[in-house]
């Protein structure tokens, strides 16, 4: 009898451990618990939706508040935003705001993303180093304008999420590598432009280094959980010329 009773509790506590993984797998949105679903599933079914809202998402959010290049407009308006967020963020994907990606991380708002790729002013022939490939977006709106896109990426499974549907969508012309940004990525450099999206308090010595003479970096400067700045530098002479765009609200950098 007392094997009996046993056996049942024991498998009880497996029930109940089965059940408590299972809702912190649908539920869980801390730390460790959320590996980004980015699940790149069929949507054609709802693309017409999804055009719509995009072109309502710069035309509202982007043209409005003074974004104008055409081709940073253009791109916007191709990539599929939906396609980079946790399928349970799917419908807020065009809305004016930055949304959790897992592991404590978010994907920018895309007002700020537009407002990025155009302070750096892409053009075709451009190779541009990106720190904090997060989903992967900010990237794919890079390379619909540029000829080269490399980004760095702190976790391993949002560089491999990212990879993976960059991979699956046909950008050919961007790498990612998991790892510590602050070094940059020394084999590829110099940039013609450097993109940052996350923020340190510093500008990492060795990105102005990887920089071309010439070249425009926009980078978050600030305390993390803090108002930081979004400052614009150029290299010129050598030397380094900052001017602050706005007021903003990054997740910090990450040192390993
Ligand atoms: N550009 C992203 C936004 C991601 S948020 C997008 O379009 O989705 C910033 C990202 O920077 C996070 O994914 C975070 O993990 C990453 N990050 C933070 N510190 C980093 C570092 N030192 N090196 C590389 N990536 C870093």
């Amino acid at each position: 009898m007392a094997r009996f009773k046993n056996k049942y509790f024991f498998l009880l506590i497996i029930a109940a451990i089965v059940v408590a993984l299972y809702f912190l797998g649908v539920y869980g949105n801390g730390k460790e618990a959320f590996i980004p679903d980015i699940e790149n599933k069929d949507t054609s079914y709802m693309n017409d939706v999804y055009s719509g809202r995009r072109d309502s998402m710069v035309q509202e959010q982007l043209v409005a508040r003074g974004i104008k290049n055409e081709v940073v407009l253009k791109s916007m308006r191709s990539v599929k935003r939906h396609l980079f967020v946790p399928e349970r963020y799917r419908q807020y994907a065009y809305d004016d705001g930055a949304l959790p990606i897992g592991l404590d991380q978010t994907i920018s708002q895309p007002y700020i993303v537009a407002y990025m790729t155009e302070a750096v002013n892409p053009t075709k022939g451009m190779k541009v180093l990106e720190i904090g490939t997060g989903s992967g977006y900010q990237a794919a709106v890079l390379a619909e304008i540029v000829k080269e896109v490399y980004t760095i990426e702190y976790f391993d499974d949002l560089a491999n999420n990212a990879k993976a549907l960059l991979d699956s969508l046909g950008y050919k012309n961007i790498k990612v590598k998991a790892g510590d940004g602050f070094f940059g990525w020394e084999e590829f450099a110099p940039y013609d432009a450097i993109i940052v999206t996350a923020a340190p308090e510093d500008v990492p010595k060795p990105l102005i280094d990887q920089l071309k003479e010439g070249g425009r970096m926009i980078i978050p400067l600030g305390q993390a959980g803090t108002i930081q700045s979004l400052v614009i530098l150029q290299k010129k002479d050598g030397k380094v010329e900052k001017q602050t765009a706005m007021q903003v609200k990054f997740v910090p950098f990450l040192r390993k």
